[in-house]
């Protein structure tokens, strides 16, 4: 659920910058950074446990073409370390992926460490098992290890530096077995693996980045258009969309606890004069005044001030008694007067609001308090103005 404080700010603000000032090397700034982060594992879960679903599939055939290659060379009851080592890892690497398939799916917090971990054992196991099975002078498909590799940016929930930094580790991983300890290929053999494993890394990796870099821009616009949908552009406060969304939510919530929430419809005194008295810019400067007022008043997180329309503004309350939130509005009259904004073509000489209030009732429809804020109001408007009226 979003806070109504999160309206604080111009719309979009923050995300716009972000997409102005670019994000070339895959980094926002720390809170979106955060946000993105969070989205990420959000929108990969699924893809990520695909991908793991498909790595235990292939990984099982492994499995069952080593219990092929155990038949040729006739090692079934009589293994050697190595060979436990070779169906230790491969076996275990099943398990974990079938598990770690099983809990991103299911899960719902944060799974990159796991998928990190799936990734970097399978690309390890390879190594080291393509070593036991070419020292027992049986066939080994090295191109596995490419395939591992470019794996890495694959949709696992991994930034691209995160996926990079996985796919470097195998690869040496890799280069350093195939050089050191896999005695027994030709090395002219060993050489070819460890260029394609070398030229794997940039290809995949310049996939990888583009993909991230497009997932960035991607999401700053969804953010901006979200914003953009759910704030008045003048004021920045939430508009009526955003309102009501908010205020069913927050009725709901105060039938389930029963806790009393007061809704207030804020509309300002003769502001058609205003306009024509000062212009339509110093009117609009007026309204973003009077939005600053309203929007510093919110004290509970779901608290929320909104724009209406026009001149219109209404701020709904969460939790207050009557007599509380009576004090919250003849606080806002009080900061408004304080401004002083003078209008010379009202009877008082300065710029006031006058406010329809209403206590949700039990049982009672967002809907309906509107209409009896309302009615407050024209009463507040039509017994002098600058002043409070109840329904
Ligand atoms: P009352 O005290 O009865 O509310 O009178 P009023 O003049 O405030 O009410 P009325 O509904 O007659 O006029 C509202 C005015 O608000 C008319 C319109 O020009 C102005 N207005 C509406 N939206 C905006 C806006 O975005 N910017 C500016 N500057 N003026 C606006
Ligand atoms: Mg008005
Ligand atoms: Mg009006």
């Amino acid at each position: 659920m979003f806070q109504s404080n999160e309206f604080s700010s111009k719309p979009g603000d923050r995300y716009a910058r972000q997409l102005r000032r670019g994000f070339r090397r895959l980094r926002f700034e720390p809170e979106i950074e955060t946000e993105y982060r969070r989205k990420l594992i959000e929108t990969e879960r699924v893809p990520a446990s695909v991908c793991a679903a498909v790595g235990a599939c292939v990984w099982l055939a492994f499995a069952l073409v080593d219990l092929h290659r155990i038949s040729i060379l006739g090692l079934w009851g009589q293994f050697d370390a190595p060979v436990w080592l070779w169906f230790g890892l491969r076996w275990s690497v099943l398990v974990l992926l079938v598990a770690g398939a099983a809990i991103i799916r299911n899960g719902r917090g944060d799974y990159t460490r796991l998928s990190w971990t799936m990734y970097a054992a399978m690309g390890l196991a390879i190594a080291v098992t393509a070593v036991i099975v070419h020292s027992k002078g049986l066939f080994a498909a090295d191109s596995a290890q490419i395939v591992v590799v470019m794996a890495a940016f694959l949709p696992l929930g991994l930034t691209f530096r995160r996926a990079l930094a996985a796919a470097l580790i195998v690869a040496i991983f890799s280069i350093v077995a195939l050089l050191a300890f896999d005695t027994q290929h030709e090395l002219e053999h060993r050489v070819q693996t460890v260029a394609m494993l070398l030229l794997a890394i940039p290809v995949a990796a310049m996939g990888g980045y583009l993909r991230e870099h497009s997932q960035r821009r991607q999401f700053l616009l969804t953010a901006i258009l979200d914003r953009q949908a759910h704030t008045d552009p003048l004021t920045g406060l939430a508009n009526r969309r955003s309102l009501f969304a908010h205020a069913e939510r927050m009725v709901h919530l105060a039938a389930k606890q029963g806790s009393a929430v007061a809704f207030a419809i804020i509309d300002v005194d003769h502001f058609k004069r205003f306009n024509d008295s000062y212009g339509h810019g110093a009117g609009d400067l007026a309204l973003q005044q009077v939005a600053n007022v309203l929007s510093a008043d919110l004290r509970a997180p779901l608290d929320m001030a909104a724009r209406l329309g026009g001149e219109e503004f209404c701020v709904l309350l969460c939790g207050p008694s009557p007599e509380a939130a009576q004090a919250r509005f003849d606080h806002l009259l009080a900061r408004i007067r304080s401004l002083a904004i003078p209008h010379a073509a009202s009877p008082t000489g300065f710029l006031t609001l006058s406010i329809g209030a209403a206590a949700l009732a039990r049982h009672e429809r967002f809907a309906t308090l509107v209409t009896r804020a309302d009615a407050a109001l024209y009463r507040a408007k039509h017994e002098g103005r600058d002043r409070v009226r109840w329904a």
